[in-house]
């Protein structure tokens, strides 16, 4: 008999991880607020789940990937919310980024209800997710992650078991702050170089074969910043401020200086504040590109 799935969250990410499980077998009830992705993934065999409490009832494992905090505790502890409709015994997967501090009050109210908690953050983005080759971070009981491996090797290709509940989100956060530095680094550099005089194929070219290289070098600038598309499908600037921001509220807490993550914070707020909350993280260039009077596009061969 298939293995039944419960999936809330079906956007940038959710839909496509969604729709491996269903084709390696799955049996899948989905939710999302958004009634477009819950038909697209009920036209593949996919049954709708009205609220996340009728999601979580019928199945052995309910899946999580949702914008932020906010939304996994409503969806998770709200009315109608998960743990009202979780059988004792069932697993609860969150891959949402969020603060570790939520992760653990999310366990243990789940605990209180017998139900199993794993956060399971992921990287890899958008390519990632629809080819199942993100990288997940798992905090939680090694043995739980164990058993179910084979679930999340549908969506990843690396799987890491960090620690306890809210270690997965830890190292996604510190990931997210080099994430934020590296491309306001590069874009930076990028407008610089362009304004000085230098063709960006010219930049591109030199730096991929330098010191100075980087993987959102090598994904971001021939994809979205030479192309100059900046609403395929990416991650979004909105969601990037967000992980900063969860990094800056840690370092508070924690006593730890974070100048360069500050900075990057302050940088995608004022993306946000011109308008490209919902446009992929590498349109932070087109702010410096408008203050330098260049553009940096081009074309890779
Ligand atoms: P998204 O905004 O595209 O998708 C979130 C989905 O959740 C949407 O479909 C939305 O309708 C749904 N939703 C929101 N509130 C809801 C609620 N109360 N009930 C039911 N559904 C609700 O976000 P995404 O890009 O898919 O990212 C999801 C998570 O994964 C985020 O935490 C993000 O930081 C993380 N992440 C994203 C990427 C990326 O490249 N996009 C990469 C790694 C990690």
């Amino acid at each position: 008999m298939k293995r039944k799935i419960g999936f809330i969250g079906l956007g940038a990410m959710g839909k496509y991880m969604a729709k491996n499980l269903i084709k390696a077998g799955f049996a899948l009830t989905v939710h999302d607020l958004n009634p477009q992705p819950v038909e697209e993934l009920v036209s593949l065999g996919a049954k709708k789940g009205k609220s996340p409490a009728e999601t979580a009832r019928e199945v052995e494992v309910v899946i999580t990937m949702l914008p932020a905090d906010d939304e996994v505790k409503a969806v998770a502890l709200g009315p109608d919310g998960i743990l009202e409709g979780a059988r004792k015994g069932s697993v609860f997967i969150d891959m949402t980024s969020l603060a570790p501090h939520t992760s653990k009050y999310v366990a243990s109210e789940a605990q209180k209800k017998g139900v199993k908690f794993l956060d399971a953050p992921v990287s890899g983005g958008t390519t990632g997710a629809e080819k199942g080759t993100l990288t997940i971070m798992v905090g939680g009981d090694k043995a739980l992650l164990d058993e179910h491996m084979e679930l999340l090797q549908v969506m990843g290709k690396t799987i890491y078991h960090v620690g306890d509940v809210g270690m997965g989100e830890t190292v996604k956060m510190v990931n997210q702050m080099l994430v934020g530095i590296n491309l306001a680094g590069i874009v930076e550099a990028f407008v610089m170089g362009t304004k000085l005089g230098v063709a960006p194929e010219v930049l591109y070219k030199i730096i991929r074969a330098s010191s100075g290289n980087s993987f959102l070098i090598e994904h971001r600038v021939p994809n979205y910043i030479f192309t100059g598309n900046f609403t395929q499908p990416g991650f979004a600037v909105d969601l990037l401020r967000k992980d900063l921001g969860l990094a800056l509220e840690s370092a508070k807490v924690n006593k730890v200086p974070l100048f360069l993550t500050g900075q990057a914070y302050q940088y995608y707020t004022r993306a946000t504040a011109e308008g490209l909350g919902k446009k992929d993280m590498s349109s932070l260039i087109e702010l410096l590109e408008k203050t330098a009077g260049v553009q940096v596009r081009g074309k890779v061969e």
